[in-house]
């Protein structure tokens, strides 16, 4: 046994720590919808590339075809046409078995609704994804410690979803995208449901993370949330309208020091 310090995730610890790395190479994508006669053109030609370390907020308004780009960088979806590269692998080239391979491998996800399972303790929850991987119980309930370690639950483990405030319920759904230590986290809309103060303790968990080395694409539609990332896309009708570094991020440790800590009204 060598037991590795309870902070560290393996991905986020590698040695290949290098922001020349690209780990997403997306090439011209369309998807297209078919729903019954009609077809829905939801994205229309995208490219980008996205490097390791980086922290990008996907924006744009509602139908622009963010959750949709979402799901093809998570390999839940394929793309119409186009071509997307996910460290250097080519998804479009993978069938059903292998495309869960490399998202249980390789990318961990948060979604606006937690998707917690109601009787289950904040430690089971965050060890559900563990069970495809091929590791022992004791490895698996190490790593979900670890995990929710990560997100500051270590003293709420034994806890049920409702025994948990938002935020709390988000950051055991954050511990569970984190638990097979994924190189890349994909988040939509993780705040959309939280109030203010609590968005932005998440944010600050996201900014802890990315600085760990963890790549982390989020899409929200809130600027203020935005200012927490590094660089911010926007789509606008299944294209990339723009694409630009934030100037002066935001550290969300910092803007919690001046937020009250009880809502007041
Ligand atoms: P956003 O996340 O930016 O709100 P979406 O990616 O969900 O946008 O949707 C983009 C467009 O594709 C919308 O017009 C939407 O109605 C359509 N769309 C999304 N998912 C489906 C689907 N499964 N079947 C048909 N149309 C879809
Ligand atoms: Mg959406």
């Amino acid at each position: 046994m060598n037991p590795q310090p309870a902070n560290s995730l393996t991905a986020l610890s590698a040695p290949e720590h290098n922001h020349d790395v690209i780990v997403i190479q997306v090439r011209d994508i369309h998807k297209i919808y078919q729903l019954g006669e009609t077809q829905v053109h939801a994205l229309r030609g995208v490219t980008l590339e996205i490097r390791h370390g980086e922290f990008v907020a996907i924006m744009g308004a509602s139908g622009s075809g963010k959750s949709t780009f979402m799901n093809i960088l998570g390999c839940l979806d394929k793309p119409s046409s186009g071509q997307y590269l996910l460290e250097g692998t080519d998804v479009s080239l993978l069938d059903k078995k292998q495309l869960a391979g490399i998202r249980n491998r390789k990318i961990g996800f948060v979604f606006q609704g937690f998707n917690l399972l109601a009787r289950t303790t904040a430690l089971e929850n965050t060890e559900l994804p563990t069970l495809y991987a091929r590791i022992d119980k004791e490895e698996r309930r190490r790593r979900a410690v670890e995990a929710l370690k990560m997100v500051g639950l270590e003293d709420r483990m034994d806890h049920f979803p409702s025994q948990l405030s938002g935020g709390q319920q988000q950051r055991v759904a954050i511990a569970r995208a984190l638990v097979n230590r994924p190189s890349i986290l994909l988040a939509d809309e993780p705040t959309g449901n939280l109030d203010s103060r609590t968005s932005v303790e998440v944010m600050e968990i996201f900014q802890s993370l990315n600085d760990k080395g963890l790549t982390v694409i989020l899409v929200t539609h809130e600027h203020d949330i935005a200012q927490f990332t590094k660089r911010s896309i926007v789509f606008r009708d299944g294209k990339i309208r723009r694409d630009e570094p934030i100037p002066h991020r935001a550290r969300a440790a910092e803007v919690l020091k001046a937020m009250p800590s009880i809502e007041e009204d």
